[in-house]
């Protein structure tokens, strides 16, 4: 109803002034104090609270993961936000993520682009999340189930790639799957230990550059190759 929609709101507001102290505080990291307007307003219009197990509602807009069945999460906003705007997607934009989860980082990315294509290992969240998405009407999203280590040749080259589970090294066919002058986006390291969240361009001429951004903690990337 109208009264639980204006409550929604408001803690939404909240989120995502968290969101900004966050960034803040790690723009060493970043190097700059604050993400783009445009991914900002974004965070404050997609309904996190849709995205989240009914009994984990109340916790919706806490600026924390939460869980949502299978052993997975929906990832922190704060993160969710610096990775959209590490992408730095343009509107004509198509992109890739790797690990659909619950669909929210697919629904942001959906508000700034195109086309978004997610990849999911697990059959069970894969189908809820494509239901939950068409429900909710971010018709320009398309949920794939497989193993996303090796991107989607079929609907390559992506603009951008953003992977949200943590690889222990960067997966040769998503760099392949760049279109030059596109980013990927994605936590490098040990499982449940240290990782970095990369940032890998790659230029007209097709080199690649890297660079570290941040420590970050995410749950692993399964699949054959890990
Ligand atoms: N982006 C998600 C969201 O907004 O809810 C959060 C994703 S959660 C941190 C990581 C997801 O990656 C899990 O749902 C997991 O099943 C999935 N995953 C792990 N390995 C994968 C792989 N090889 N291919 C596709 N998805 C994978």
């Amino acid at each position: 109803d109208k009264d639980r929609e204006e409550k929604m709101r408001t803690a939404r507001k909240r989120m995502v002034q968290e969101i900004e102290v966050d960034v803040m505080e790690t723009s060493r990291y970043i190097g700059r104090g604050q993400l783009s307007a445009e991914v900002m307003r974004v965070m404050e219009e997609v309904p996190r609270h849709e995205f989240v197990p009914s009994y984990e509602q109340g916790a919706a807009y806490l600026n924390r993961p939460l869980p949502i069945g299978y052993g997975q999460t929906i990832s922190q906003p704060y993160i969710v936000a610096l990775m959209t705007d590490l992408l730095a997607v343009s509107k004509e934009g198509k992109i890739l993520e790797v690990g659909a989860g619950s669909g929210y980082q697919a629904a942001v990315l959906s508000r700034l682009v195109n086309e978004v294509h997610s990849i999911e290992i697990i059959p069970e969240l894969a189908k809820e999340c494509r239901e939950r998405l068409a429900r909710l009407g971010y018709a320009n999203v398309t949920i794939h189930q497989g193993d996303g280590y090796y991107g989607l040749q079929s609907e390559a080259p992506f603009d951008a790639i953003v992977v949200t589970a943590a690889a222990t090294s960067i997966p040769p066919p998503l760099v392949q799957q760049l279109k030059p002058g596109g980013r990927l986006v994605i936590p490098v390291g040990t499982p449940f230990a240290v990782q970095h969240l990369m940032l890998v361009e790659k230029n007209e001429q097709g080199e690649i550059a890297m660079r570290q951004v941040l420590p970050v903690q995410f749950v692993p990337l399964t699949g054959k190759r890990e």
